[in-house]
């Protein structure tokens, strides 16, 4: 296999593959790379939630504006700055601002929290906010935001448009925002899931692709997680493939696709996530890190908002306090004789 040239039929195959002995030299092709590229320095991001306000129908996610039964919330800045303030305690690199597309969320007022973060700590700032305008995307870039998160979902433009459908009175496009942001200057992020209805092995080897093509500085791949209070949890099925196209939302399809990016995206920045370890809640994460991965984001939401962050039912470590979820993850990494990278584990080129 040569990495850097993997095809989308050997992609295909890898993603099909299902013995044991032959997806360990997957697995160890994708340690072995990371290593080589990106070290064994395991970066903390610590995840901040500020909003659960979304005026998007995206057909997987339980944020959606249509499903009235959720408490809505959006922290103020004296909440956010509190959680930046035990980023800087437990020793973390950067603070992921995450939320819904929320335009409660001002873009003045984002800014001048960027800029306090910025000015008061020395934390990279990452945000993963939707689809926002060009001009607020700048207003947060000169304030000091370091990268931006937004994952394409999935390569295929008919996929795309059933599960993610436009807002009515504009037309926006995740590739060319991707684009946007480097032009930016942001360190750009994106990403799919991982078996969402719809999906086939090709779909998902050209999403690889995808990744390797927009030179991505991170990449984010969790399993796709019903939602009973969303139209595809809802058995609102997107598309009838046949059992033997559709790609299964299982942890070991995750591994492979993690592996896969690994390989073919070598310096990027890619997290062992809470999807992944909502489905293996024992050891998703640490095999994560060994299949590629080199980041976790340890949750700083205050735990009245965190349950109410419900993007799928029964998420991991939604109960534990940031305390603990910082010593749970600093042991893990230990025991994997890995240890936690310091400063903002920006990509390296
Ligand atoms: N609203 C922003 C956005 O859509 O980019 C950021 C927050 S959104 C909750 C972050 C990511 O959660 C999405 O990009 C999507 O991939 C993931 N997500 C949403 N619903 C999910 C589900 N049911 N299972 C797994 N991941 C999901
Ligand atoms: Fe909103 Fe993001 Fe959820 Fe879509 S995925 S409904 S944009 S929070």
């Amino acid at each position: 296999m040569n990495p850097a040239e993997l095809t989308l039929d050997e992609m295909e195959r890898w993603l099909r593959e299902e013995d044991d002995r032959k997806l360990e030299e997957l697995w160890e092709a994708a340690d072995r790379t990371r290593r080589e590229h990106v070290g064994d320095a395991v970066h903390l991001r610590g995840l901040i939630e500020i909003s659960n306000y979304c005026v998007r129908q995206c057909g997987y996610c339980g944020l959606r504006s249509d499903h009235h039964g959720l408490q809505r919330y959006r922290m103020t800045e004296e909440e956010i700055m509190a959680c930046v303030g035990r980023a800087v305690e437990f020793g973390y690199g950067t603070v992921v601002m995450q939320s819904g597309e929320d335009y409660g969320i001002l873009a003045p007022w984002l800014a001048g929290v960027i800029r306090r973060i910025k000015t008061e700590t020395s934390l990279a700032v990452t945000l993963s906010l939707g689809e926002r305008l060009d001009h607020e995307l700048e207003l947060w870039r000169n304030a000091g935001a370091d990268r931006y998160l937004l994952r394409f979902e999935t390569s295929d433009a008919e996929l795309y448009n059933l599960i993610h459908p436009a807002l009515a009175d504009r037309r926006f496009d995740r590739l060319e925002i991707l684009h946007t942001l480097r032009r930016l200057g942001y360190e750009v992020g994106s990403g799919v899931m991982i078996g969402i209805p719809g999906q086939s092995y090709r779909i998902l080897a050209k999403d690889i692709d995808m990744f390797r093509r927009l030179d991505l500085d991170m990449i984010g791949v969790g399993p796709y997680i019903s939602h009973p209070c969303t139209p595809l949890g809802q058995g609102d099925s997107t598309s009838s493939l046949p059992p033997d196209e559709q790609v299964p939302n299982t942890e070991r399809m995750t591994y492979k696709v993690m592996a896969l990016t690994r390989l073919v995206c070598p310096q990027a920045n890619i997290p062992s996530t809470t999807a992944l370890a909502t489905l293996d809640r024992d050891n998703g994460r640490e095999l994560g890190l060994q299949r590629g991965a080199n980041v976790v984001m340890p949750n700083l939401t205050p735990p009245q908002y965190r349950v109410l962050y419900e993007i799928y039912p029964d998420k991991a470590c939604v109960h534990e306090t940031a305390e603990a979820c910082c010593g749970c993850l600093g042991a893990r990494i230990a025991a994997l004789d890995r240890f936690v990278g310091t400063g903002p584990g920006g990509r390296l080129r």
